[in-house]
């Protein structure tokens, strides 16, 4: 049941919460909607330093598919991907979800080979992929150039036809909606500053206006995750590097699918209103500065029109940047710290809008608890000192 006259209310933060989330993005409303929703746990506080989703929710580039390489990947993403497909409907918000197919483009004999085991790995793990030669790309994508004399050239590429897009403010405004439906208090301009620590037991957290105690605390603050672990006393191994996408002015459709490309840095799609919206690769060094440097999208513009030479006369209407949480396997940190009652979501890095409803899924149900949820228990923050890693960085969006 939803207000009539409001998305949201907007409350004063209460002295206790059974569970307070650290960050107002995709993720941490996502968990606060289905710790309420799946496990009936609504006394739950989002504390959200700046506006709710004004961070990398707001900034990425929106794409949505499943077709991760390894078996632990596969099953978290694709439980994501089942829920996105059902989502509109469930929050009743139209978030211009469009299952419009996405393209991953091999320019090389590496590509090719890492593509097509990617492809037979995702059958066997029931998310649906294909292969496309040069040929194939040319009818599903007719403004690529396929030419052979490309610096590089179109090789193959694999397909997930029911990966695609969705708009972003929408999804973040429904779970932020329903959340708030449900009793859970979305508290804006309030930044968290520390934690307060009793026998290894998390009890509170400080914060811009004021103590907050806390049954447990669930960190959902993506590109900034580290620095605030670090105020618990824990080292964590991420890396914090702007990631940079920008929006051209509006066009007539010309571009029905999505396409990538790990290789060139490039990953476009044409927005519903009519804009291209193109994401490059991180910037180089660490930073927590929401702009990047302007070489970078030079480069993957540059890419950019090589691929498409129809868009030659585009012009950009904007460009920015998100603080992208990078872990050193590419692969996200789900489940609990070394610091009682504190949870960590984090390391989702250049991909985790896709998994916004899976990954708000496993943690409420890790958090409700205080156990890992089963498609969780591999992403545990263990793994980087037990070394079994989960290495996507060939599925990876953007190589870093
Ligand atoms: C340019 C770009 C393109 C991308 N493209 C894609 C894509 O196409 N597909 C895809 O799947 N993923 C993509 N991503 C990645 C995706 O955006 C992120 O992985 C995902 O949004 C992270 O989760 P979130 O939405 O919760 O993060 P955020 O929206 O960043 O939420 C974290 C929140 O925590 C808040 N916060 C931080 N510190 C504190 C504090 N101390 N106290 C209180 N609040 C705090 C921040 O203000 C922020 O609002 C892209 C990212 C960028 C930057």
């Amino acid at each position: 049941m939803t207000h009539p006259d409001f998305l949201w209310r907007n409350p004063d933060p209460r002295p206790a919460y059974d569970v307070v989330i650290v960050g107002g993005g995709g993720h941490g409303l996502a968990t606060a909607y289905y710790l309420a929703r799946n496990h009936g746990i609504t006394n739950v506080a989002v504390l959200e330093r700046g506006w709710l989703a004004g961070g990398n929710m707001a900034r990425n580039t929106t794409i949505i598919r499943s077709n991760y390489l390894w078996d632990e990947s596969a099953a978290i993403y694709e439980h994501s991907l089942k829920l996105w497909e059902g989502l509109s409907a469930e929050l009743d918000y139209d978030l211009q979800f469009s299952q419009r197919g996405v393209l991953n483009l091999a320019h090389n004999l590496g590509d090719v080979r890492e593509g097509r085991r990617r492809v037979n790995a995702n059958r066997l793990n029931g998310v649906d992929a294909e292969w496309l030669d040069p040929d194939e790309v040319k009818k599903f994508c007719p403004i690529i150039n396929t030419s052979g004399r490309a610096r590089y050239p179109v090789m193959g590429a694999t397909l997930q036809r029911r990966g695609g897009i969705a708009k972003h403010d929408h999804v973040a405004w429904a779970l932020a909606r329903q959340a708030d439906a449900y009793g859970v208090d979305l508290i804006q301009g309030c930044e968290v500053t520390g934690f307060e620590i009793l026998k290894n037991r998390v009890i509170a957290v400080q914060t811009s206006r004021g103590r907050i105690a806390a049954g447990k605390v669930a960190l959902a603050a993506a590109g900034h995750t580290s620095v605030l672990a670090a105020q618990a006393g824990i080292r964590l191994p991420l890396q914090s590097h702007p990631l940079q996408a920008l929006v051209s002015e509006l066009l007539e459709p010309v571009l029905d699918c999505v396409v990538m490309s790990n290789a060139v840095h490039v990953y476009v799609s044409q927005a519903h209103k009519g804009e291209l919206v193109m994401g490059a690769g991180i910037d180089a060094y660490n930073s927590y500065g929401q702009r990047g440097n302007v070489h970078v999208i030079e480069a993957q513009m540059a890419a950019a029109l090589e691929l498409f030479p129809i868009f030659s006369r585009v012009r950009v209407l904007r460009t920015w940047a998100g603080i992208v949480d990078v872990s050193p396997d590419a692969s996200p940190i789900i489940g609990r710290t070394p610091v009682d009652g504190l949870y960590i979501n984090a390391g989702w890095g250049t991909g985790g809008f896709k998994a916004t409803p899976g990954s708000g899924w496993v943690y409420a149900d890790t958090i409700a608890h205080g156990r890992s949820h089963p498609l969780a228990e591999p992403f545990a923050l263990e793994r980087f000192t037990t070394g079994a890693l989960i290495d996507e960085h060939g599925a990876a969006a953007v190589a870093h």
